[in-house]
């Protein structure tokens, strides 16, 4: 997005702001597509929880995509967004049976990771399909099967559980109907993905009753120029062929998934925010903008990378400042970093700021949050307001203290 448009909508809707691309959510969305055409039966259900506007499920269900959800509030906001509920998933971890029956009674696919919760579903509705999440106990630039970071993972049954599975099924008469897994790790070393994809399909082999096969996420994206990201287009080359012949071995169409969140949605946002004040001292120059972890703390959180540039003066000499928040705790979202030169009022503009970043923030400090826009078929349209101090004191009770 252009600065002239961003500083513009700044003097429109204020700061702090978030500001999402449509065009490339789209051409992101379509690359995953692209990349995965020679399967015949392809499934691409956005991870809500990275951006989870309802005028942004809108535009994935526009572009055909399913979603992925992991609460049944964001469950309801699919169904909201006009999503079918056979177009959901719901792919929890450590939630009540009772939520789990909430959303299978709204129709959603459902996705259960324990034992437990799996054999008192499939005793009370063994008629209602479900996919399993399996651990496939492999790790990123591993060469073994088992790895100790991922063994001890909270998410998903452990492959060498699959015996234990098997017994539930079979005792309750239940109905699997697919397999899943999301190791949550980036997917850099295209031959580790294929060697946990080999053992998610011996997986799938121990069932007859498949219908797809979701492989999760784990796109990385690049935050600075030259990052290393996931190579998409030799990953569908290889394992859509793999997919492909392991569908017609298995002697049915099986339809890959995949729940890709960040890959979707990261690139697309930009954060504006203004710088309140510059604060020399002895050895740092710290901008300090109109916002804090309140508003965005991926970077105090995981150590996350946002770039950041002076849209203001974008051809001014650059200088090393350490932008910091207005929280009254450390938030720096940024150390030394080269940016054109600041002054107070300048508008500063942070990469990366689709996914995990509105989705995350908070009132700490009693902070409005900020407001939403999506620019859309070049347009710009406000998908949320900015808070204002009702919202600040909704649901307190004001309470009369004698
Ligand atoms: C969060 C999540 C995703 C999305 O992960 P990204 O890294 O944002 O792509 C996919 N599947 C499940 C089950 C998740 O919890």
């Amino acid at each position: 997005m252009e600065k002239n448009l961003l500083l513009s909508l700044v003097k429109k809707y204020d700061s702090p702001l978030y500001v999402y691309d449509a065009s490339k959510i789209e051409a992101q969305y379509k690359r995953i597509t692209n990349a995965f055409s020679s399967v015949k039966s392809l499934k691409i259900n956005y991870a809500v929880k990275a951006l989870s506007n309802v005028s942004v499920l809108k535009l994935f269900k526009k572009l055909n995509s399913g979603i992925d959800t992991v609460s049944i509030q964001e469950v309801q906001l699919g169904l909201k967004a006009g999503f079918d509920p056979k177009d959901i998933i719901f792919t929890p971890n450590g939630v009540s049976l009772e939520e789990i029956e909430k959303a299978a009674k709204l129709g959603v696919n459902i996705n259960i990771d324990n034992l437990s919760i799996l054999e008192q579903f499939g005793q009370k509705y063994p008629k209602i399909p479900v996919c399993i999440r399996i651990n496939p106990h492999v790790m990123a630039g591993g060469h073994h099967k088992i790895s100790v970071g991922h063994i001890d993972s909270k998410f998903g049954i452990s492959i060498y559980q699959i015996p234990h599975i098997k017994r539930v099924v079979e005792n309750t008469g239940m109905h699997i109907n697919g397999i899943h897994m999301h190791t949550g790790s980036d997917i850099l070393d295209i031959d580790t993905f294929l060697r946990a994809t080999e053992i998610l399909l011996d997986a799938v082999k121990e069932f007859d009753t498949i219908d797809f096969v979701d492989f999760g996420s784990g796109f990385k994206v690049p935050y600075k120029e030259n990052d290393i990201q996931t190579n998409i287009e030799e990953l569908g080359e290889r394992l859509g062929k793999r997919f492909n012949d392991f569908s017609k071995e298995y002697g049915r169409e099986l339809t890959l998934m995949f729940e890709p969140g960040k890959f979707l949605v990261s690139e697309s946002g930009k954060f504006l925010a203004k710088v309140n004040v510059i604060k020399q001292t002895t050895s740092t120059v710290f901008a300090g903008i109109d916002s804090g972890f309140n508003h965005l703390i991926r970077p105090m959180m995981y150590d996350s990378y946002h770039h950041i540039t002076n849209i203001s003066n974008p051809k001014g000499r650059e200088r090393y400042y350490t932008v910091v928040g207005y929280i009254c705790e450390t938030d720096t979202f940024g150390s030394n970093r080269r940016i054109s030169e600041v002054t107070e009022g300048d508008v500063l503009c942070f990469d990366n700021a689709g996914a995990y970043c509105y989705s995350m923030t908070s009132n700490y400090n009693s902070r409005f949050r900020p407001a939403e826009v999506l620019i859309y078929n070049d347009k710009d349209y406000l998908i949320r307001e900015r808070e204002t101090f009702d919202d600040i004191l909704r649901n307190q009770a004001n309470i009369t203290l004698e």
